[in-house]
């Protein structure tokens, strides 16, 4: 994914910091504990589309 986009883009809930996961192509709030999903290259920042992560998701991330 392009680092520019990922630079302008925010969680649109907490409008913190994401975390590109490359191997899920998914961009994680670790605050919401929320990834959202990367469609053909596009970020999908839907609350309603993420995946809701478990702590220990969010803690392997640390
Ligand atoms: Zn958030």
């Amino acid at each position: 994914m392009d680092a520019r986009l990922l630079e302008i883009l925010v969680c649109p809930i907490c409008k913190g910091p994401l975390d590109y996961l490359k191997s899920s192509q998914e961009l994680v709030c670790k605050g919401d504990r929320l990834a959202f999903p990367i469609r053909d290259g596009i970020p999908v920042m839907l609350e309603e589309e993420a995946r809701v992560m478990s702590a220990e998701d969010v803690d392997a991330l640390r």
